[in-house]
């Protein structure tokens, strides 16, 4: 619930989305408020997880909102799986993104995935089985994760913003049955104000494919 989850969760509910689990560990610091829309001053030093249905509560009360404080790692994720329909990547590391690809591909469930740094963006939407998924674009989680010790990213409030509103928007679209980014990531570069879709082809040695 960072620069991604924000804008994400705030336009599923207001679309009428009509279950949102939502898991996070955080909580607010005042340098948040820069990308982190949902939040406000006043809520400085509160856990993000109960700010979270509170306010998407009072934007939308017909919808069902279930917020747990709660890292996401290989164990964990599975208590949060049951009964759901989709799997919304709004992390803000690499692990991360890799384990809910995994387990969005296990578990035979549609996921969206987004990573941004500074003016740059990508997002791609799996369909498990059928689709080329996060792996298939990046092969090696191990070479492809950030050195830990690289500190945090730099990051302009607009860019998750933007990001995370993408995110919703394949949501939305997905459980419609219209198109989106199977198949394909974007990669946004809001610098030169950019949006390109790069064909992803679904690699036979990937965990997808078996
Ligand atoms: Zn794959």
């Amino acid at each position: 619930m960072g620069g991604l989850g924000s804008p994400c969760s705030l336009y599923l509910t207001a679309a009428g989305i009509k279950e949102l689990t939502i898991i996070d560990n955080d909580v607010l610091d005042l340098s948040n408020l820069q990308r982190q829309i949902l939040y406000n001053e006043t809520q400085v030093g509160r856990d993000k997880a109960e700010i979270t249905k509170e306010v998407l509560s009072n934007l939308n009360s017909e919808i069902q909102i279930k917020t747990y404080k709660d890292y996401i790692d290989e164990n964990s994720i599975k208590k949060y799986l049951k009964g759901q329909d989709f799997i919304v990547d709004c992390s803000d590391n690499l692990q991360t993104k890799f384990l809910v690809n995994k387990v969005a591909i296990e578990n035979n469930m549609k996921c969206v995935i987004a990573g941004i740094k500074d003016f740059y963006g990508q997002i791609i939407t799996i369909n498990p089985k059928k689709s080329a998924c996060y792996q298939c674009v990046f092969p090696d989680p191990e070479k492809d994760s950030i050195d830990p010790n690289a500190g945090p990213l730099p990051v302009i409030g607009v860019t998750p913003g933007i990001l995370g509103t993408l995110e919703a928007l394949e949501v939305i679209k997905t459980t419609l049955g219209l198109p989106n980014l199977y198949d394909n990531l974007l990669m946004v570069n809001l610098l030169d104000l950019s949006f390109n879709k790069i064909q992803v082809v679904k690699d036979e040695k990937c965990i997808c494919s078996k």
